[in-house]
């Protein structure tokens, strides 16, 4: 008897001592369980140490390949035939009648074996036979063609490819974090990168509503509604920012409001950050990218800031951004044109070279505390 189904591998989880190897497993196959649950897709999942498999109807493979393609902590899959038997003759059999017309006799191809446990044979005798029945000619170094087997004790697994994931650690697995996400092109990449490293991401976007329209709200909520697909359940809080925009602009000269809407949103993050228990808070900056990106700023910027501010962006070019800003289908929504909080109050010449003396007496003098308290009180959370 066989049936067809996925075959997963992990990689780098497998490295975790054996108590953080399970916490880590059970997250992966939750993560999995969720975004199947999430399409709708029926399946049946089972789960070694090594592997977890699942069974699904042929209608789904397409859309569960899709989805497992974006799971962080697999490293790769394969869609298998799956036999309830390692002996040599009844393998053989299975290849010749089911992969015969896989392979072109004009084609190349090599079969690849892998084996585990006791058998009356070895990796390279089953190589052999099965290569023997298949008309075409054989090249191990550069074939068109592979068929997989993996011998299993008293198990076989044979396929024909073996489809990359994205690596990582299972979302989750790292603890909470707080993104700050602006719907530009910077941030949701920020955001991919922590996933990618087990983190579970909670949002923080600010508004200039009334000033600005909702369109930046939406404009998020597009974004994180394509960030689901590496993490299913996304918690975000909008904060108003159009008040405190206003305050600075009347009464600080252009050159550092910037620096102080910065710092602004850097308190009103941590402040959340310590609601939600969070340790860390996430921005898209990259250094020498804008004005405010500059080591002098970042430095000034760090110093309203008790919890950490991780920069996953820091060493990447724009056009490497970019890059991975169109993998994770975010691109056409960020740049897509939006007066957002930034775009409209950004000043001409902004300072580069901040002194943090200097503003912090500038914050001291405004009183810009009570208004970022006002902010957090119209603070608004969504569960996307
Ligand atoms: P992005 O492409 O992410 O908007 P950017 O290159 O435009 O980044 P800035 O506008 O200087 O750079 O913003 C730097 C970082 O500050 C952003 O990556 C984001 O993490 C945070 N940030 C900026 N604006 C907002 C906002 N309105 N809400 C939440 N975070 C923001
Ligand atoms: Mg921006």
């Amino acid at each position: 008897m066989n049936e067809k189904m996925f075959l997963i591998r992990y990689g780098e989880i497998f490295l975790k001592s054996k108590p953080v190897f399970k916490m880590f497993y059970n997250i992966l196959v939750n993560n999995i369980r969720e975004q199947l649950n999430r399409e709708k897709i029926d399946y049946q999942l089972s789960a070694t140490r090594e592997r977890i498999f699942i069974k699904t109807e042929k209608d789904n493979f397409e859309k569960t390949k899709e989805i497992l393609k974006n799971i962080f902590g697999i490293t790769s899959f394969s869609l298998v035939d799956y036999l309830e038997t390692s002996d040599i003759e009844k393998i053989a059999d299975f290849v010749q009648s089911n992969y015969q017309n896989f392979i072109k006799p004009e084609e190349t191809f090599a079969i690849r074996v892998t084996r585990q446990g006791k058998h009356t044979y070895s990796s390279q005798d089953l190589a052999s036979k099965i290569g023997g029945l298949i008309n075409a000619k054989v090249d191990l170094s550069n074939p068109q063609k592979e068929i997989f087997i993996d011998v299993r004790n008293d198990q076989a697994f044979i396929y024909t490819e073996i489809i990359k994931g994205r690596g990582g650690l299972p979302v989750g697995a790292s603890g909470k974090i707080l993104v700050l996400i602006s719907g530009g092109i910077d941030s949701p990449v920020a955001s991919f990168l922590m996933n990618k490293r087990g983190c579970e991401n909670i949002f923080l976007h600010f508004h200039s509503f009334p000033i600005t329209s909702h369109r930046s709200q939406e404009k998020t909520r597009e974004i994180l509604n394509i960030l689901k697909k590496f993490q299913p359940r996304i918690k975000i809080y909008f904060v108003p920012f159009a008040d405190i925009q206003n305050y600075i602009k009347t009464t600080v000269e252009p050159k550092y409001r910037i620096i102080l809407y910065r710092r602004s949103m850097i308190r009103i993050a941590n402040k959340i950050a310590q609601s939600e228990k969070i340790k860390a808070l996430v921005t898209g900056e990259a250094l020498g990218q804008v004005s405010s990106q500059t080591l002098d700023n970042i430095y000034v910027i760090n110093q309203a800031s008790c919890l950490p501010i991780l920069r996953p962006l820091i060493g990447f070019d724009k056009e490497e951004i970019i890059k991975l800003a169109k993998d994770i289908d975010t691109y056409n929504i960020s740049i897509e044109q939006c007066e957002d909080t930034c775009t409209l109050f950004t000043p001409k010449h902004p300072a580069t070279q901040a002194e943090l003396e200097t503003i912090q007496a500038i914050e001291n003098k405004i009183k810009i505390s009570a208004k970022e308290k006002q902010a957090l009180l119209k603070m608004e959370k969504e569960i996307i």
